[in-house]
């Protein structure tokens, strides 16, 4: 079991940036094509900007040509939870951090081979760990 995160939106306030902020505790969406991530192709580790937890690899990140950076898998089943987002009049899934509830993004059953899903998350919810040299 991973131990839960929790704090207070002041103390968010005071750890991110404005748009990690939005994005993330507010479940906001970057501009596409904006994102630090979206064009990134160094390996490495994309973690959640809020506590840490390492969510994707770069292993599993393609090119979706949607804006955001996409992956077929988190690196874990367990590293991220999914909750039904019926926001904007569309039925979505909501694809959170486990550890603290950070917004990442949304999956869809669109994506590339082998899990033929696409996780579409915003580079503001992420924090690179690159790969060791
Ligand atoms: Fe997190």
């Amino acid at each position: 079991m991973t131990d839960k995160i929790v704090k207070s939106d002041a103390e968010w306030k005071a750890q991110l940036t404005d748009e990690q902020y939005q994005v993330a505790r507010k479940k906001g969406t970057e501009r596409p094509f904006t994102g630090e991530y979206c064009d990134d192709h160094q390996p490495g580790t994309y973690a959640c900007v809020c506590c840490g937890q390492e969510l994707f690899s770069s292993n599993d990140k393609f090119d979706s040509g949607s804006g955001w950076p996409s992956f077929t898998a988190p690196v874990g089943k367990d590293n991220v939870a999914t909750e039904t987002d019926g926001s904007h009049f569309m039925e979505r899934t909501e694809v959170l951090c486990s550890k603290c509830e950070a917004h990442l993004g949304h999956v869809f059953p669109d994506g590339p081979r082998p899990t033929g899903l696409r996780y579409c998350i915003n580079s503001a919810s992420l924090t690179k760990k690159p790969a060791d040299k």
